[in-house]
């Protein structure tokens, strides 16, 4: 796991010249941590698990209502009885079933990702200059794990369809003891025996590096990258084979699959099967080129995405809805049109970069500012930053897109309950927040370059809005 094996080559470096905005204390994630980022950083660590069982216990047991709690709670003022009846008495039980389902989905995951034919893809230069190699054959085990829950579940009858929904609480219960599990195996790891040293960021504080990793690309041997591996496999695959099973569940239990669990499956899948057919320009996002791993990625990736992303195929297995055509058309447009801006947006980037900015956009020579920045080993690379097409109108475009596939999920529940728009409003706070944080990345790393950008590019979301 040394550092010595991982790519430094570059046809762009050039000896180091006098960046000095580049150079900064590290154009990484941020050292010197405030008191109030150890606060927020102690209530994500809280309140998110805390979060996730109430959503559990609210759509297991009252129709996904997230107020219908509260209110008996109030109505028998408080007391601890009426916290244990209507809170402790309903949470998720442990199963040696639910346990024996997880590790073996989980081991068959890891097995398919080490040993399934892959292409060899590469990610951004990392702050201490490291081109990593990664395994993409995400797309493969998609199809394999799909195929084969399908198969085992209507040819040979192996498992219910339903599987996934009647094992849920098992499951979650599961999913937490190895999502904390990874979350302190990786932190242990990053002190002592870390995949790429220089790429460390310890920031002083416990609370911080255990939410937000210390490692950056945490990996056992060349290959097995923890952050692409929990973010596509337990996370992303999943997404899918949860809708399947909660469409099934709603199946037997109305005796039909609505459509608007169908529209949902629809919408989710092709987000899904968009994320591995471009799983190698996935390597160059933020998630994989800039967070380190920690209990963000570790139990976000095996719980948080798992249990809370879907929780629309929850909602409509406890509240069936048969939507009118012109909605369902309505909700459907919604999804493809941000769909649409989502991938074109992602894909002018990654053009314009991979052809180093000789290419056209919108029927016009690609526009793009050539910059500098300095890696930790003080060599000195360059990139480019496009000014024209989708990223000539804001910064971030690629997130409307996003939002615009997000909210096409929630309106698939129609409008009775506030529950399915939890993703919606996760998705805002998610992104604005990211659009932060990658301004503060992007100053660090390109200086006086990116104050340039952003005299070019004024709007940081949507034109005369944010
Ligand atoms: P981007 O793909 O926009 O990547 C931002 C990075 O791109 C910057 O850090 C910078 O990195 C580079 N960059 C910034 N501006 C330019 C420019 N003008 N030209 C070229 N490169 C530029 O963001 P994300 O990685 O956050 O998101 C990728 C996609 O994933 C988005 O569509 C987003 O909506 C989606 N997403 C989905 C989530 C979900 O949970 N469903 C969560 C987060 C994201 P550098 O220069 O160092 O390469």
């Amino acid at each position: 796991m040394s550092s010595k094996r991982s790519s430094k080559t570059s046809k762009n470096e050039e000896p180091s010249v006098s960046l000095k905005a580049q150079t900064g204390k590290t154009w990484g994630r941020d050292k010197d941590i405030s008191y109030n980022t150890v606060l927020l950083s102690t209530l994500i660590l809280t309140c998110c698990p805390l979060l996730v069982v109430y959503f559990w216990v609210v759509c297991t047991h009252y129709q996904c209502s997230i107020i219908e709690p509260i209110i008996l709670l109030q109505s028998n003022d408080f007391s601890k009885e009426a916290f244990e009846s209507v809170i402790l008495h309903k949470l998720p039980q442990f199963s040696l079933d639910g346990i024996k389902i997880y590790f073996a989905w989980l081991s068959f995951q890891a097995i398919l990702y080490a040993i399934l034919p892959a292409k060899i893809g590469y990610g951004q230069r990392t702050p201490a200059g490291h081109i990593l190699p990664y395994k993409v054959n995400g797309l493969l085990a998609w199809l394999i794990t799909h195929t084969l829950y399908l198969v085992g579940a209507f040819y040979f009858k192996w498992w219910d369809a339903s599987i996934v929904h009647d094992q849920w609480g098992s499951l979650f219960i599961a999913a937490n003891i190895y999502g904390y599990f990874l979350t302190f195996f990786s932190f242990i790891k990053a002190y002592v025996m870390p995949s790429h040293a220089e790429d460390r960021k310890f920031s002083g504080s416990f609370i911080y590096d255990l939410l937000m990793g210390i490692e950056m690309n945490p990996r056992f041997g060349k290959y097995w990258d923890f952050k692409l591996f929990h973010n596509g496999r337990p996370g992303i695959i999943a997404w899918t084979l949860i809708n399947m099973s909660f469409a099934a569940a709603q199946y037997n239990k109305i005796g039909y699959v609505t459509n608007s669990m169908i529209l949902l499956n629809f919408l989710h899948a092709v987000y899904v099967l968009d994320f591995f057919y471009n799983e190698d320009w996935y390597l160059r996002t933020i998630d994989i080129a800039h967070d380190h791993f920690g209990f963000y990625l570790a139990w976000g990736d095996t719980v948080w995405l798992p249990w809370m992303y879907t929780l629309q195929s929850h909602y409509l297995v406890r509240n069936p809805i048969d939507l009118s055509i012109p909605y369902f058309l309505f909700v459907l447009g919604v999804g493809l049109s941000g769909y649409y801006i989502f991938r074109a947006v992602n894909h002018q980037k990654d053009i314009v970069r991979r052809t180093n900015g000789d290419c056209m956009v919108w029927g016009k020579p690609a526009k793009f500012i050539r910059t500098k920045f300095v890696t930790s080993d003080g060599k000195t690379h360059s990139s480019i930053l496009i000014t024209s097409g989708f990223w000539g109108i804001s910064r971030h475009f690629n997130y409307v897109g996003d939002l615009l596939i997000s909210l096409a999920m929630c309106l698939t529940c129609g409008f009775h309950h506030l529950l399915p728009y939890f993703y919606i409003v996760y998705m805002t706070i998610l992104l604005i927040h990211r659009i932060w944080r990658d301004d503060a990345r992007c100053r660090g790393k390109y200086g006086k370059y990116w104050d340039e950008y952003g005299k070019v590019v004024k709007w940081k979301l949507f034109p005369y809005i944010y």
